[in-house]
């Protein structure tokens, strides 16, 4: 009887040891299984992140160019978007009153620039996130239809405004139109701070936009003296 409950014990205590082997596996392969995940993750969005910029970014500079071609993904948010120190007409939303450090710290130079001529400019539109042109695009649709939405809004991840360095200028009162003093003032003035009139008039079937005098986009001050002088569109200046 001794020996036979001693030797249950011993099957016992092997049991209980094996296990307990078993629950290490477990936790090893679990803690495994959680690295691998992370690590997949952390190099998909990295990923991510670096074919956005490789595929947009103009060869030998910092300057995306986003159009209905080049499109930016759903997960693309400026790093350093700030609230823009200028007056906004009261139809603009919070995030549009957003842009990027740079490009915010220009327009309001540019804005100055033009008061001192005497032409008051305000802001209607700047950041627009992919969500926020998302919905424009499927509202669009479902109001006016396919057609007028392909042709009138852009998709999203097609406008630059998710860049955070476009901004819809405006007047005092409201839309600015073609050949208005503020249109002029803009076309005539805004390389001088950096920044281009990014839809040209005649330039439609280049840029995939209509003429839009009012819409500024920033890239800094020498390739926007550039593009002025030779009367390029962004997409022409890419390519050159
Ligand atoms: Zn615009």
């Amino acid at each position: 009887m001794g020996e036979i409950q001693s030797q249950r014990a011993k099957q016992n205590k092997a049991m209980l040891a094996k296990k307990q082997k078993n629950k290490r596996i477990k936790r090893v392969r679990f803690i495994i299984t959680a690295l691998i995940i992370f690590t997949a993750g952390a190099y998909m969005f990295r990923n991510s992140n670096e074919s956005i910029l490789g595929e947009n970014r103009i060869e030998g500079s910092n300057i995306m160019l986003v159009n209905k071609t080049y499109m930016l993904e759903d997960s693309f948010v400026p790093k350093d978007l700030v609230r823009v120190d200028i007056d906004f007409l009261p139809d603009a939303t919070e995030e549009e009153r957003y842009m990027t450090q740079k490009a915010a710290g220009a327009l309001k130079e540019l804005v100055n620039g033009a008061a001192k001529d005497g032409v008051i400019l305000t802001g209607l539109s700047g950041y627009r996130s992919y969500e926020t042109q998302r919905t424009l695009y499927n509202y669009n649709i479902e109001v006016n239809g396919q057609t007028y939405a392909d042709k009138y809004v852009a998709p999203p991840g097609g406008s630059e405004h998710q860049l955070g360095e476009a901004m819809d200028l405006a007047t005092e009162l409201g839309w600015i139109t073609e050949g208005c003093p503020e249109a002029q003032w803009i076309a005539a003035n805004a390389h001088k701070y950096g920044f281009i009139v990014r839809y040209e008039s005649g330039k439609e079937d280049i840029t995939g936009y209509n003429y839009e005098p009012w819409h500024v986009r920033y890239v800094g001050k020498q390739t926007a003296q550039r593009i002025y002088e030779e009367s390029l569109t962004l997409e022409e200046y890419a390519e050159k």
